[in-house]
């Protein structure tokens, strides 16, 4: 897996900055270094994870309401999902890019815990919209999460 460099990640914080302001909201510091650290780790990580990564190299301990803060406030910008199947949190793949963000799909790695993020199809989307107001129930969430193997646990 491909790490990040410093400049990758230097750009990845300043679209992420205008974002937000484009958005009406600010990433402060503290909100920067928790989607900093979302973007270094390979793995999804739980708020208790992320608490404990940013109080190891802070004096300061940052209890975990806070975090919970944080991580919404990422998350309501498109720069952080939730994987709701396990609780914890991953940087969005597409903070670079310039496209309008899908609805996104995860592919999980049941063996290595690896997520790869891609797009839905709009027509797919509306498919399962239909479906579900077919059954007379109404979809709330139309994100997907899918147990997968990839490539390299394969
Ligand atoms: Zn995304
Ligand atoms: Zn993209
Ligand atoms: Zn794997």
């Amino acid at each position: 897996m491909e790490t990040l460099s410093s400049s990758r990640l230097t750009t990845l914080l300043d679209k992420a900055l205008n974002r937000c302001h484009q958005q009406g909201g600010k990433l402060t510091q503290k909100r920067e270094r928790v989607l900093k650290l979302m973007l270094q780790s390979r793995k999804p990580l739980s708020a208790y994870e992320v608490a404990d990564q940013l109080n190891k190299d802070n004096e300061q301990s940052i209890p975990a309401m806070s975090v919970y803060r944080m991580l919404d406030f990422l998350v309501s910008n498109q720069l952080v999902h939730k994987l709701s199947s396990a609780n914890k949190y991953i940087a969005c793949s597409h903070i670079a890019c310039d496209h309008s963000h899908q609805v996104p799909q995860f592919l999980i790695c049941s063996k290595c815990q690896k997520v790869k993020e891609i797009g839905i199809p709009k027509t797919i989307v509306e498919q399962l919209q239909q479906s579900v107001q077919e059954a007379d129930f109404q979809l709330l969430n139309s994100q997907l999460e899918l147990d997968c193997i990839c490539q390299d646990c394969a």
